[in-house]
């Protein structure tokens, strides 16, 4: 059978699941907060053009109001200043937008530690349980954040120092841009950095580094607890906003079941 084939009748047969890694996206769905002098992102919100009514009697339609940084969404290297020269998310390749993934789930640790950061050494010993990063993959880390979503408050997890919630070192994020094999990270939280990622030097350096090496990041991902340590592929679905430094996407990964 051909490829592709394949693919449709492993779907219809559930020999291959299709995971949805995407949070909904609607009013309620978290935002990050920066403190001033900085500018925020507006929440996502709907405007009804027409609902079967006067306005247009057998069509229902809205516009969108939304922040390119708003609930499960794909970060462009051109969103920060280190890859200012990079992509735009409209010039992120489409063969980019397919690609294996791996799951390093250190949601025990930051459950006990709401700053826990992932360091090299921590990748290292994944390595050695299962095997050398894929070339191409995406770093999925899970940390059990998702389960938090549901709650601005509880996401951002802020309190009078600031928001606390996952990420990694400084040394891990360099290294994973410049020495692993990966495409970019994706994370349950609502960045890619930690919530005390803003007094790092530099600051926000997963943002840093594997932006300004031309990687990618993935954030506000869910059911990753559902994906396998390695094996799953993942399709990522940012709009080609022109210029754009980002966009919500719709995630999905799919998982062959033996
Ligand atoms: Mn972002």
């Amino acid at each position: 059978m051909a490829l592709l084939d394949q693919l449709i009748a492993g779907i219809r047969n559930a020999t291959i699941e299709v995971v949805d890694l995407t949070a909904r996206l609607e009013s309620t769905t978290p935002i990050i907060m920066l403190p001033p002098p900085f500018g925020n992102t507006i929440p996502f919100s709907m405007q009804e053009i027409s609902r079967y009514d006067e306005r247009g009697p057998a069509w229902y339609w809205n516009n969108i109001s939304t922040g390119e940084h708003t609930g499960t969404h794909f970060d462009a290297p051109v969103h920060w200043v280190t890859g200012r020269d990079g992509e735009d998310v409209s010039s992120v390749p489409a063969t980019s937008l397919i690609a294996p993934a791996v799951v390093l789930d250190f949601s025990a640790e930051a459950a006990a530690d709401a700053d826990f950061l992932l360091e090299v050494e921590h990748v290292r010993q994944w390595e050695s349980a299962h095997g050398a990063l894929p070339d191409g993959c995406w770093l999925l880390y899970r940390t059990g954040w998702d389960a938090r979503s549901g709650s601005q408050q509880d996401f951002l997890n802020a309190n009078e120092t600031g928001p606390h919630t996952p990420g990694m070192s400084i040394e891990c994020a360099k290294w994973l841009a410049n020495e692993a094999p990966i495409i970019g990270v994706g994370v349950e939280t609502v960045g890619t950095d930690a919530g005390t990622a803003h007094s790092f030097d530099p600051p926000f350096p997963c943002h840093s580094h594997l932006l300004g090496a031309g990687k990618y990041g993935l954030t506000q991902l869910q059911n990753v607890a559902r994906l396998p340590v390695t094996g799953a592929v993942v399709i990522a679905g940012p709009l080609p906003i022109v210029a754009g430094s980002g966009s919500p996407a719709r995630v999905l990964a799919l998982v062959e079941h033996a």
